[in-house]
């Protein structure tokens, strides 16, 4: 089959994008989503693809899901361009960007327990509802002593990051449209470094992504929340801000979200039908339409075809925002 190349954009200077999984479990039909839009994404303005491992919760971590998750990419025609990364070989640049934040006395230990943050919040009148995050009242932020102790593994306390006053952080998602939230009122002095030694999440993915040159996050909405606290990381470390894409989540049929933890099913890769049959059901999902059904074509020629679709669709949503 023949494709038109002039519906791709032209290359971009420095696209890179990134899909980050965590292996706690396969990926099924909403982590596939994610991969596929982020991929095409790049494809589509002929950039850089890259696949990192964010496996520094080990708790959470299952023994060959990384292997198995890169399996399952490759069984379905996501090549990466570069070396795989894995978090959990990465450990020292995160200490390094906490001693940064510590030597500007941007981060402090804190030792306060879930339940003495909700008695706080209670006293204040400000505990929130179930499974909504509470925010830190700063208890610790108060009694910290500077120079008590650095951010190190032998601390037994967690460390946070202490936000500036007034922090308004407004972006603009290229799905979503524009997107504000006040850090203060909404999360608090978030943590940096668990009481358990392990770095968590915020850290290391923004370190990751100024230290991989990541221009383009796309990733599924359930991340969206996590955004703004990221691009305020990024500008105490002094790091630029990638442009955002949040993906419509894949809902499961009572609406929840399709998870690991809710032993989503894992996709078929037993066969190229079944590949191409699990790429049609994400793509759809992405909102292409029109494409074929793969049944005359192979995996990379259905992958063509939607990357020129992904371009077309795209184009059509910077017209709408602009
Ligand atoms: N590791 C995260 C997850 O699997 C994704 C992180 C990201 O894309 O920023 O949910």
């Amino acid at each position: 089959m023949i494709l038109a190349v002039s519906s791709l954009k032209p290359p971009h200077p420095c696209y890179r994008g990134r899909f980050a999984p965590s292996p706690t479990g396969p990926l099924h039909a909403g982590s596939l989503a994610s991969a596929l839009g982020s991929w095409l994404d790049a494809r589509a303005n002929q950039g850089t693809w890259l696949v990192r491992i964010e496996d520094l919760d080990a708790p959470r971590c299952i023994a060959g899901m990384d292997q198995h998750i890169l399996a399952q990419l490759q069984a379905c025609g996501l090549t990466w361009d570069e070396e795989v990364i894995w978090q959990s070989q990465q450990l020292t640049a995160y200490q390094n960007a906490i001693e940064t934040l510590y030597s500007d006395r941007q981060v402090y230990p804190c030792a306060c327990s879930r339940q003495q943050i909700s008695s706080v919040l209670s006293s204040q009148g400000l505990l929130r509802a179930r499974n909504q995050e509470q925010v830190y009242p700063g208890t610790c932020r108060n009694g910290h002593v500077w120079q008590a102790q650095l951010p190190n593994s032998d601390s037994p306390s967690a460390w946070r990051l202490a936000l500036k006053p007034d922090q308004w952080i407004r972006f603009s998602d290229a799905e979503l449209g524009p997107q504000e939230q006040n850090l203060n009122a909404d999360v608090g002095d978030f943590v940096l470094r668990r009481a358990d030694g392990i770095f968590a999440y915020q850290l290391a993915v923004v370190v990751d992504d100024a230290r991989q040159g990541i221009t383009h996050i796309v990733r599924g909405a359930d991340l969206l929340s996590n955004t703004a606290r990221q691009i305020y990381l990024q500008g105490v470390l002094g790091y630029a801000t990638p442009q955002y894409r949040h993906l419509p989540l894949v809902l499961d049929p009572h609406g929840e979200k399709l998870s690991k933890q809710t032993h989503a099913t894992q996709i078929d890769t037993a066969s190229d039908a079944a590949v191409l049959q699990a790429l049609q059901t994400a793509a759809l999902h992405l909102g292409l339409r029109n494409l074929s059904d793969g049944q005359d074509q192979t995996i990379a020629e259905w992958l063509l075809q939607a990357t020129h679709a992904w371009a077309d669709k795209t184009k059509q949503i910077s017209r709408t925002q602009n």
